[in-house]
């Protein structure tokens, strides 16, 4: 057994179909929150409202925006003063989660997040915002919501599309948990776990989204990922998509579906847990070929070109990524690997789980 250092974040979970209206006014009551700030987007605001009416609302911040700009959290800052708010209710994806932890960051207020989206970032101490290109990041205990209630009712509205790509997302964190910085048995066990029940239940929420088996699934399968993405913390994977998102940007969660194939492929080699639990919790014989499968037959994106990078693109990519520290990657990453990398997942090429050697 190798030695490890595993911090779980207090959270309570209250998980289950229509448990945002049953429990929200409990759970607010158990916080002792007397003047609450929902913080939503346009998109998820009746929805906010209608789960708000019995809540000791004070006032409703729906300005938030992807990436967290600063002058957004500037905005719901002065917003929750004025308001006097004392807690957050967060209800929306994860950029609505990343803004109600960049307000709660700033002023000690507790959240209660209620979340619509696969992100998982409602149970990571993980935060970050930006301030035109320059994106910073960090991890606080006092931005980890106090209390999240996951009920799948409330992702019965995403798009096949969204439902996907988000999915994969979660999938993403679930995969790359094997060999980010902080894996252990624990997060190991989780993401294990994760895998299978988001490979289980995706195509089932694609061909039918009012479905409760597969959005349940989906939105368990978001917990375990956020989990052990709490735990385990990020790789080269999510490092690359950071990049190009940043740099092109590209949308985050269809970015994570395209390049997970080819990162994961890349680091198989080194990482036997690839091989042995996630490709059987995909039910394949090879990690890269278990996931292309998968968003293949739910009719994900599947190559760079398709979501807006362009070939003219690449020397640039490759630049900004190796800028990164990947010291920490299980297999070395050098300029030709980045390259090689990049110009499979620009072109949709099927990753060669075997491509190269263990070092
Ligand atoms: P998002 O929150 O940006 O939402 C995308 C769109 O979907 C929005 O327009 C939103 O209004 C809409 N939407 C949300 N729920 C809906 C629903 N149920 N029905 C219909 N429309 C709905 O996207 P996301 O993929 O959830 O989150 C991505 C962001 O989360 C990225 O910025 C990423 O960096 C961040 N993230 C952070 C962590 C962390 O630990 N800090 C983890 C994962 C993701």
């Amino acid at each position: 057994m190798r030695d490890f250092t595993y911090e779980t974040p207090a959270v309570r979970i209250v998980f289950g179909t229509g448990c945002a209206e049953r429990a929200l006014a409990e759970e607010i009551g158990r916080l002792g929150a007397r003047r609450l700030l929902i913080v939503t987007t346009p998109r998820t605001a009746p929805l906010a409202a209608t789960l708000a009416k019995p809540l000791p609302i004070v006032a409703t911040f729906d300005g938030v925006r992807p990436h967290v700009p600063v002058d957004t959290v500037d905005r719901a800052v002065a917003l929750a003063t004025r308001a006097g708010a004392d807690a957050l209710l967060s209800v929306g994806g994860g950029s609505t989660t990343g803004t109600a932890k960049a307000i709660a960051l700033r002023m000690s207020l507790p959240i209660v997040a209620v979340p619509t989206t696969y992100a998982g970032s409602e149970v990571t101490p993980v935060w970050g915002t930006t301030e035109g290109a320059r994106k910073t990041t960090g991890r606080s205990p006092a931005v980890v919501p106090k209390t999240v209630l996951y009920d799948p009712a409330l992702t019965m509205t995403l798009p096949a599309a969204m439902t996907a790509a988000s999915a994969m997302n979660a999938m993403a964190h679930c995969v790359e948990a094997f060999y980010a910085p902080g894996a252990n048995p624990i997060t190991d066990l989780v993401a294990t776990e994760g895998v299978r029940v988001i490979a289980g239940a995706l195509p089932a929420a694609v061909a039918d989204p009012a479905g409760v088996a597969g959005r349940s699934g989906l939105l368990y399968g978001a917990y375990l990922a956020g989990s052990a993405f709490a735990g385990a913390g990020s790789g080269l994977h999510h490092k690359i998509c950071h990049v190009l998102g940043g740099a092109f940007d590209l949308p985050h969660a269809e970015t994570h579906t395209v390049l997970l194939p080819h990162v994961a492929a890349f680091n198989e080699s080194a990482v036997p847990a690839l091989r042995t639990r996630v490709a059987p919790a995909l039910g394949a014989d090879d990690v890269a070929g278990g996931l292309n499968r998968l968003a293949a037959r739910i009719g994900a994106p599947m190559s760079l070109a398709q979501i807006g990078l362009a070939e003219d693109d690449l020397d640039v990519a490759v630049r900004l990524v190796l800028e990164k520290d990947l010291s920490d990657n299980p297999r070395h990453v050098g300029e030709p690997e980045i390259r090689g990398i990049l110009r499979d997942a620009l072109y949709g090429g099927f990753p060669a789980a075997t491509r190269g050697g263990s070092g």
